[in-house]
């Protein structure tokens, strides 16, 4: 593992205090409206995107196919920021984690995880998260604010940035996205919506919608709003395979039970244009969801369902009064899954040694949901 500050250009640092409008923040539509505002023709949006996202040019002066007094202007009105890069550091098994500074003393955490065949970034959606799943380190951080749209796409603009500093011959570039870091991206629709037609946009990342994943703990009534407003892949964190125990890994549960998260899922896999399934997050928790009768319960759960069941080793961390399931349960789990025809997968874990492995991403939170208070006290008790 290695750490090293990072001391790159952050665009915008030492902007003036006049507000000035940050075109990150604005998707392919929102700036051809911004330009349209300004008197120009919409194509200026175009133009600029091809600067800043394909070539990573933060100067306009340095956009020379825009006129001088446009280029002025712009200077004068507009920026390019992202969140300034903190910390970053490289675990041994080539997992990136950076750290990302954005005001109010908070921070974010984002994770490059190359593989073979892919290079996913594993973004994060939310400073900290109102949600308060039992096993998630972000769930402790307690939850500040939702993030901007230049805060979530600007963690894919600056990874991209030190990515091919480190590999200028593009080769390890991201090439997927999962919105499964710090917070509940459906609680951030607002700002989520946009970032994602970014990441899909030809004219920004340029990502296929098949590689740009975004993973809920199941907000029904979002899903269905995600579902009309954009095309991307889903991945739904389930973690148990009944109501009782999933009420209490993920309390989101007792408002939209698994009854309600399975039709949600369902609708979602109607519209044959979509991906032909939907991938299942269930982290494995030593004694209290790995046994056999519920991978039994799973099957039964997911029915015919198109899905795929991804089976992650726990990431403990400290005071999470759980323990990671060992080898032997999560392949005997696995075993049951696919002997009755469910596809799954048993992922090892990555960036545990920098804590980037899943479920352990909290940055720093100025939690404003004084959730901290809760675990002052012993909450589960050891299980043995
Ligand atoms: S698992 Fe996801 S939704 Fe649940 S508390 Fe953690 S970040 Fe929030």
């Amino acid at each position: 593992m290695s750490t090293h500050p990072v001391t790159f250009f952050s665009p915008g640092e030492n902007a003036d205090e006049v507000e000035r409008t940050n075109l990150l923040d604005l998707d392919r539509e929102g700036l051809r409206a911004f330009f349209v505002e300004l008197g120009e023709k919409p194509f200026r949006a175009e133009q600029v995107m091809k600067w800043v996202y394909h070539y990573g040019v933060t100067d306009f002066d340095e956009m020379t196919n825009i006129s001088r007094p446009l280029r002025e202007r712009l200077s004068e009105i507009a920026e390019i920021r992202a969140p300034q890069v903190l910390n970053c550091q490289d675990s041994a098994d080539g997992t990136r984690k950076w750290l990302f500074a954005i005001g109010g003393g908070n921070s974010i955490e984002c994770v490059f995880i190359p593989d073979e065949d892919r290079n996913t970034l594993c973004i994060s959606t939310q400073v900290g998260c109102a949600l308060d799943c039992s096993f998630c380190a972000t769930a402790r951080a307690g939850f500040n604010r939702n993030l901007t749209v230049s805060e979530i796409v600007g963690q894919i603009w600056m990874a991209n940035r030190s990515l091919l500093r480190d590999h200028p011959q593009g080769e390890r570039g991201v090439s997927n996205v999962v919105l499964m870091g710090m917070g509940e991206p459906l609680l951030n629709m607002k700002a989520v919506v946009p970032a994602l037609k970014l990441m899909i946009d030809d004219m920004a990342f340029a990502l296929s919608k098949r590689h740009v994943t975004v993973s809920t703990s199941g907000v029904v009534p979002k899903m269905d709003r995600l579902h009309e407003a954009v095309d991307v892949s889903l991945a739904v964190s389930l973690h148990a395979p009944n109501d009782t125990l999933r009420d209490e890994l993920v309390p989101l549960n007792k408002s939209h039970p698994l009854d309600e998260l399975m039709a949600a899922c369902w609708r979602w896999l109607a519209d044959g244009n979509r991906k032909k399934h939907i991938m299942f997050e269930y982290v494995m928790l030593d004694g209290v969801n790995d046994r056999p009768e519920h991978a039994h319960e799973l099957v039964s759960l997911l029915g015919n369902m198109p899905a795929k069941v991804n089976l992650i080793p726990f990431n403990p961390f400290e005071g999470s009064g759980y323990r990671r399931s060992s080898e032997e349960a999560i392949q005997r789990f696995a075993k049951i899954l696919r002997d009755r025809g469910v596809f799954a997968i048993a992922r090892r874990t990555r960036g545990d040694d920098i804590d980037a492995a899943c479920g352990q991403l909290a940055g720093e939170v100025e939690d404003r949901s004084k959730r901290w208070r809760k675990f002052a006290e012993p909450r589960f008790g050891e299980r043995a």
